[in-house]
């Protein structure tokens, strides 16, 4: 890179964390920088990627079903778009901010160039408690914050997609409020829609196979065939759900799954399918388990690869000790802390980072745009085949990098972003 003067950092990202609720921005910003410091990257353009490009940050009235009103806020962070059109998630979720908006758009960001797909990042919400509001009161709520960021989003600008909280039916709301503003129906502005609308098959169980394909392949790497692997799965959502069912599928012995009530757990392996997932029936992972063990014990189980796929925050400083496994794959989107991640590292324990694990979502999101401007639907076959492609060839990147340095999975992974994103910021120059 070409850069000789580096640029003075205007953000401390160097000091271990205060704390272990260390924010997502917090996190985002330490790995960027000490990623950074390992790889051949412009400081200059580094300095750039530690703040977002705008956050939008908008106040969402809406009547509740007993005629009161309640206000509500909502943000959207967007963080870089030198590669193509903002993309990322919406959240409905009480601890959705303005600077986790921030440190989740950056991952994005990441996590497009990691896959190589044409969109930069961005990440946004509504602070509230979706389990809290009726379905009517939730899409008014919807409706409403669409309308909020209606200038800032778009189909070739910034391009949401369900995250935490939300989900298809958030989607198709989205989609049809921007496009009754529009007088023109946009599928393209929002993606993980139902599929009758223009929605991609296959989407919703993305980020699940890809932690699934991940999980394959890393283990394949350290000579353990998913048949002789024991994995353990923190959280039966869409991500959870569908990574553990796969990974059961393909022949590993999923011994423990868990959501909010607990963990099911058998050491002969579990029937990941008697076990309902969080769509198919909320906080019922207990319920339906012969034994339990708690969400802490099944952290500590002494399992192959464990795959943390609920929460931001799940394993820290206060609990890494505990942790067993050979492997952990990330599921969720910032599940290790910057602190356990870096005592992971000193044990010599494989940590394959969120933004290539979980990375099936956004791309099948690309696949979704992709069908949506052509206004042609692909199979599930397509679908699932083009997506094995792009994650073999993500991870084969992340692969060369790994062994070409010193470095962990979550670095090397940065590496290949970071060189992605910095090419093109030099290509394009800074204007004016
Ligand atoms: N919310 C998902 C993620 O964190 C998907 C984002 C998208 O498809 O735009 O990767």
């Amino acid at each position: 890179m070409s850069s000789d003067t580096p640029a003075q950092s205007t953000v401390d990202s160097t000091e271990p964390p205060a704390g272990e609720s260390e924010s997502a921005l917090a996190t985002a910003r330490r790995q960027l920088t000490r990623a950074a410091s390992l790889v051949d990257v412009d400081p200059n353009v580094v300095e750039r990627f530690l703040h977002p490009d705008a956050v939008h940050e908008v106040t969402v009235p809406i009547e509740r079903d007993d005629g009161s009103v309640e206000v509500f806020r909502g943000f959207r962070a967007q963080h870089d778009s030198v590669r193509g059109p903002y993309k990322g998630g919406i959240r409905f979720h009480p601890e959705v901010s303005r600077e986790e908006s921030i440190g989740l758009a950056m991952w994005m960001t990441w996590k497009c160039a990691v896959m190589d797909i044409p969109f930069g990042g961005a990440k946004g919400g509504v602070v509230v408690d979706p389990k809290q509001l009726s379905d009517d009161e939730r899409e008014r709520l919807t409706r409403r914050f669409t309308d909020e960021i209606r200038n800032v989003i778009g189909p070739t600008t910034d391009i949401p997609a369900p995250d935490m909280g939300t989900d298809a039916e958030t989607m198709s709301w989205m989609m049809d409020a921007y496009s009754m503003q529009e007088a023109e129906t946009i599928p393209g502005v929002v993606t993980g829609k139902p599929p009758v609308i223009g929605g991609s098959e296959g989407r919703a169980e993305a980020p699940g196979r890809s932690v699934a394909i991940v999980t394959r392949e890393v283990a394949e790497y350290y000579d353990t065939p998913l048949s002789e692997a024991t994995v353990a799965v923190q959280g039966f959502g869409s991500v959870g759900a569908n990574a553990a069912r796969l990974l059961d599928d393909w022949g590993a012995s999923v011994v423990a799954v868990s959501d909010v009530t607990g963990a099911a757990y058998d050491p002969d392996g579990l029937d990941t399918r008697s076990i309902p997932s969080h769509e198919e029936r909320p906080e019922a992972v207990a319920a339906h388990a012969d034994r339990t063990v708690t969400n802490d014990e099944l952290l500590g189980l002494d399992v192959d690869v464990l795959v943390p796929a609920a929460v931001g925050n799940a394993i820290t400083e206060a609990n890494v000790s505990d942790v067993r496994a050979d492997i952990v794959v990330e599921g969720a989107n910032g599940p290790v802390s910057f602190a356990a991640d870096e005592i992971l590292a000193d044990r010599g324990v494989p940590v394959v980072p969120d933004i290539l694990a979980n990375a099936g979502g956004v791309t099948v999101s690309y696949f979704e745009w992709l069908q949506d401007i052509n206004r042609r639907s692909w199979s599930a076959e397509r679908v699932n085949e083009e997506l094995e492609t792009e994650m073999l060839a993500a991870f084969e990147a992340v692969t060369d990098e790994f062994e070409a340095g010193d470095v962990t999975w979550r670095d090397a992974a940065y590496a290949v972003a970071l060189s992605r994103i910095a090419e093109a910021h030099e290509a394009r120059g800074l204007w004016p």
